[in-house]
């Protein structure tokens, strides 16, 4: 095997190994075709009304028991329709490009296990599982993950601490609130994923509107 180094900026274990957290719900999966049909159907909000998640909540959280509406359709979204969340652009390249590379990509969400729907219990990580499994996340021909490589935690408090105990040297995550914990390891570098556009929050975090620019932050070197 060629000794392929990734090229990723900012920190690196002692043994030069990168090793590359990466968030799931809106900076892998990608939800705005999805809530906006979802809420469609749900009569929430018109056909005329971005494709854009967070416009989507904002308009529900509106509605009379808006609050209730908008936790309803994501566990509608999170759960049962999962499957029809497509992968952001780019994203499968650069997890298979992690495997190919030597540097280790593992996925670290918050997410409840349960939801309720409707009297149901909607199991949310079992939604998640298989939607990884259906866009080949675990194919050794794909990704190159194993469901091993998943992390699930119920408070944003336990995925830092997962983010730290995995001893990952970046984080790509689409909330900069996740960044601005306290707890928030100072020396893992923070790449914020912001497809819709952001201004950086602070100087530290790197912001990243597609997951291309992420694979040339990484593995520039490899493809020059
Ligand atoms: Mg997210």
């Amino acid at each position: 095997m060629n000794e392929q180094r990734p090229t990723g900026r900012q920190s690196r274990k002692s043994d030069g190994r990168i090793v590359i957290g990466v968030d799931l719900d809106n900076t892998l999966a990608c939800y705005d075709e999805l809530f906006h049909f979802a809420a469609h159907q749900e009569g929430l909000i018109e056909p005329s009304l971005p494709r854009n998640k967070e416009k989507i909540r904002d308009t529900i959280r509106l509605l009379p028991q808006g609050e209730s509406q908008w936790t309803r359709l994501q566990a509608i979204v999170y759960g049962p329709r999962m499957s029809s969340a497509t992968a952001f652009d780019g994203s499968e390249d650069f997890l298979r490009h992690c495997a190919e590379s030597g540097a280790r990509a593992l996925i670290v969400s918050h997410k409840t296990q349960f939801a309720s729907l409707d009297g149901q219990q909607v199991d949310l990580r079992k939604a998640a599982l298989s939607w990884m499994k259906a866009k080949k996340f675990f194919d050794p021909n794909g990704c190159g993950l194993s469901p091993d490589d998943v992390f699930f935690e119920s408070t944003r408090a336990e995925k830092i601490e997962r983010i730290r105990s995995l001893g990952c040297t970046h984080f790509i995550d689409d909330l900069a609130e996740v960044f601005a914990e306290r707890s928030f390891p100072r020396d893992v570098g923070q790449l914020l994923f912001a497809p819709h556009g952001a201004n950086p929050p602070r100087q530290d975090i790197e912001v990243f509107r597609t997951w291309r620019e992420l694979d040339e932050f990484f593995f520039h070197d490899q493809r020059h």
